[in-house]
């Protein structure tokens, strides 16, 4: 049986198409330093991980706390544990390569590493810095990863009801995140995928208000924004209720948001930019004389990462394709106030896009 086969990942295809990438961008070999990437391409989890791409089959390079997890879990890629620094012995392969230029993940590299390849790599060899070369890759999931983001999706929404329970006035954000954070392991996540935010009351307004040691005050509105890693993937989703009744002003800030959210989802079909997409939520925000409240960007892609391409932000030029899986999360911040984010992820399809979290956005009033 072909073991590419079974856990649905095509790494196979996976490394041909890297392997098509560094010939056409003249490179004699890649060094993927980047660990999401190095998964991405075969399988390795371990925390070090260096994959050599060139001529015939790639090379990962990691040290004896991964062999046995290396030998389980890589593939389509040959493993060595070499006795030293592993990016030391996989520079030295590739200075045996006597190739003129490899591509190294410069936006991922410390001045030690480059020191390192300096040292190591043949004094003929000119590393250069690629950018994104597999990120672009990434942004089109194959069906098995949309699989394993459905999933995370899924359990990530499964545990809102008990983080929504433990809110009430006087308890802590901390306290929260603790009940949500509890939830999820429980329900069999790996971890989170990011420091989950709680940020309630005037606390609302900022943007990313890690849960903090403030109490819930009797009213206002609470920003819950939180993911999970199952099986590599993450998810990511946001939403706002309000404690105790909310006022007028509240009610049109929600409706406001929610409004935009519903007009950029609405914009998500391929052939479109998701610049296009930042433009619609922003007009709707813009209309309801909100638009300078809403200080970020509309929504970025998720994947092995929590934040990666597309930025689904103003005069983002990248054209959507079927199997890529963006957030769409408008909010708006008023200082002193209160703020509203709401944000699903969607899958784009042939057509539009399908909206993967499955969670109500009426606006709760507790
Ligand atoms: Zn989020
Ligand atoms: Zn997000």
């Amino acid at each position: 049986m072909d073991q590419s086969l079974d856990n649905g990942m095509d790494y196979r295809s996976r490394q041909r198409r890297v392997a098509q990438a560094v010939e056409s961008h003249h490179l004699g070999a890649l060094l993927v330093t980047h660990l999401p990437n190095v998964c991405y391409l075969c399988g390795f989890t371990g925390s070090a991980g260096v994959l050599l791409v060139a001529d015939g089959r790639p090379t990962l390079f990691t040290d004896g706390r991964y062999r046995e997890q290396a030998h389980a879990e890589v593939q389509g890629a040959k493993v060595i544990v070499p006795k030293g620094p592993i990016l030391d012995a996989a520079a030295r392969v590739a200075a045996g390569l006597r190739i003129k230029t490899i591509g190294v993940e410069g936006e991922h590299l410390s001045l030690a590493a480059e020191a390192t390849l300096a040292r190591a790599l043949h004094p003929k060899t000119r590393a250069r810095s690629t950018r994104g070369l597999i990120e672009e890759q990434r942004m089109v999931k194959e069906p098995a990863e949309i699989q394993r983001i459905r999933d995370a999706v899924r359990l990530g929404s499964s545990v809102f009801d008990t983080a929504v329970a433990a809110i009430r006035p006087g308890v802590c954000e901390r306290e929260v995140a603790a009940e949500l954070e509890y939830a999820a392991r429980k329900a069999g996540a790996d971890g989170m995928s990011f420091e989950t935010i709680v940020a309630a009351g005037a606390r609302s307004a900022l943007p990313h208000g890690q849960a903090s040691a403030q109490p819930i005050p009797r009213r206002g509105f609470v920003v819950l924004d939180f993911g999970v890693i199952l099986r590599d993937y993450c998810s990511d989703m946001t939403r706002t209720v309000h404690v105790g009744k909310p006022t007028a002003k509240s009610r049109r800030l929600y409706e406001a948001v929610r409004e935009a959210q519903q007009a950029a989802i609405e914009a998500v079909r391929p052939g479109r930019t998701v610049g296009e997409v930042d433009e619609a939520a922003r007009a709707v925000l813009k209309r309801a004389a909100l638009g300078r409240y809403f200080t970020h960007s509309t929504g970025h892609g998720v994947g092995l990462e929590i934040h990666e391409p597309p930025r689904v932000a103003r005069g983002q030029q990248e054209v959507m394709q079927p199997g890529m899986v963006i957030t769409i999360e408008p909010g708006v911040y008023v200082p002193g106030y209160g703020g509203v984010r709401i944000e699903d992820m969607v899958v784009v399809t042939t057509a539009s896009c399908e909206i993967l979290t499955p969670t109500s956005k009426e606006l709760l009033s507790l």
